[in-house]
């Protein structure tokens, strides 16, 4: 298949747009990761998602909109504490609601509820407002890789596959949007994200956390993902000392602090804040494919707010896990 490349001035946004109302795929640039479109009312086009990327077929989709009242095509109620996270959508927030029947089971793997974001960043919102339709989309990676954070990352793994690809900017957060679920009564985080346990608090007061463990609550949540080809370790300690027992192996090293290695070793230094360290962990798990290491050794990331979401997809791509 040949892959369109489309610029993000507004006539190229209205072909891509068109691409997608007639059932095709497009790739396009949030502020969270590149996602892969597909129109949320298409069952035959929404499974295409899943065989281009390899997904597992119980892991649930994300409708993306470009504005607020579509909610209510999608969305059987809508619960009060929707008002206080307005502020928010558009943003880096996915809320899961009880849904309508209008959404197919195909975008919610046979859940009852869906989720639904708003991004913020201006070629994805113009975009979807062309689109008209909810596009469902995961993130525009093969499965398991790391989530593509440039349009370079998504022709990496989708040129050939997909009918287009928008080529807009590097995506500002890096890390896939924060899945608040509203559909139980509890407002509970199933994935960690840019807007943060505190900035939700704050909104609601008490937020639960859930997903992960024995029990997912969102299926796909039990999926190993983000992972870099070598395996990946995160070192509590010393790096320095465990470095020095992958001796005559070639080594990739991510780091947030200022250490200085001698040697042949690649060096990935993810930022001096944890907006930095956000912005930057995928784009450094896919240096180390392309340096093809033997093993890659990172440095723990401790703390609240975003560094919750970032430890998050750190540990699911690690082996140490
Ligand atoms: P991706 O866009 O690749 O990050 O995948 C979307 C993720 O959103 C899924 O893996 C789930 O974690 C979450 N998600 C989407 N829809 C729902 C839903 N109805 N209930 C719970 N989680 C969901
Ligand atoms: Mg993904």
């Amino acid at each position: 298949m040949k892959t369109v490349i489309y610029d993000t001035d507004s006539s190229s946004l209205e072909k891509a747009a068109q691409v997608i109302k007639n059932g095709g795929l497009v790739a396009f640039p949030t502020e969270t990761v590149y996602g892969l479109g597909a129109c949320g009312f298409m069952p035959q086009s929404v499974n295409k998602i899943f065989k281009v990327k390899g997904r597992p077929n119980d892991n649930p989709l994300i409708l993306h909109i470009g504005s607020y009242e579509q909610i209510y095509d999608l969305a059987l109620e809508i619960p009060e504490q929707m008002s206080k996270l307005k502020k928010f959508m558009p943003g880096p927030l996915t809320v899961v609601l009880k849904r309508k029947d209008i959404v197919p089971d195909e975008v919610t793997a046979g859940l009852n509820t869906v989720g639904i974001r708003i991004p913020s960043q201006p070629d994805a919102n113009a975009f979807l407002k062309m689109c008209g339709v909810p596009v469902a989309a995961p993130s525009a990676n093969i499965s398991g890789r790391p989530s593509p954070t440039t349009f370079g990352h998504v022709v990496e793994d989708l040129d050939g596959k997909v009918d287009g690809i928008i080529r807009g900017e590097v995506c500002s957060v890096g890390l896939e949007s924060t899945v608040l679920d509203l559909s139980t009564g509890e407002p509970t985080i199933l994935r960690p994200g840019a807007i943060t346990r505190e900035m939700l608090e704050e909104a609601l007061g008490i937020v639960y956390t859930g997903g992960d463990g024995n029990r997912p609550k969102a299926p796909g949540m039990k999926y190993k993902h983000y992972a870099p080809k070598a395996p990946l370790y995160v070192v509590d300690g010393d790096i320095l000392d465990e470095i020095a027992k992958y001796n005559g192996k070639k080594i990739g090293v991510m780091l947030t602090d200022n250490i200085s290695l001698d040697g042949d070793i690649a060096i990935q230094h993810l930022g001096n804040n944890p907006q930095e360290y956000a912005h930057n962990l995928f784009k450094a798990l896919r240096y180390f494919d392309s340096a093809k290491v033997d093993v890659i050794l990172s440095q723990d990331i401790k703390g609240d707010g975003i560094c919750e979401a970032v430890r998050n997809r750190l540990y699911k791509a690690a082996n140490n896990r």
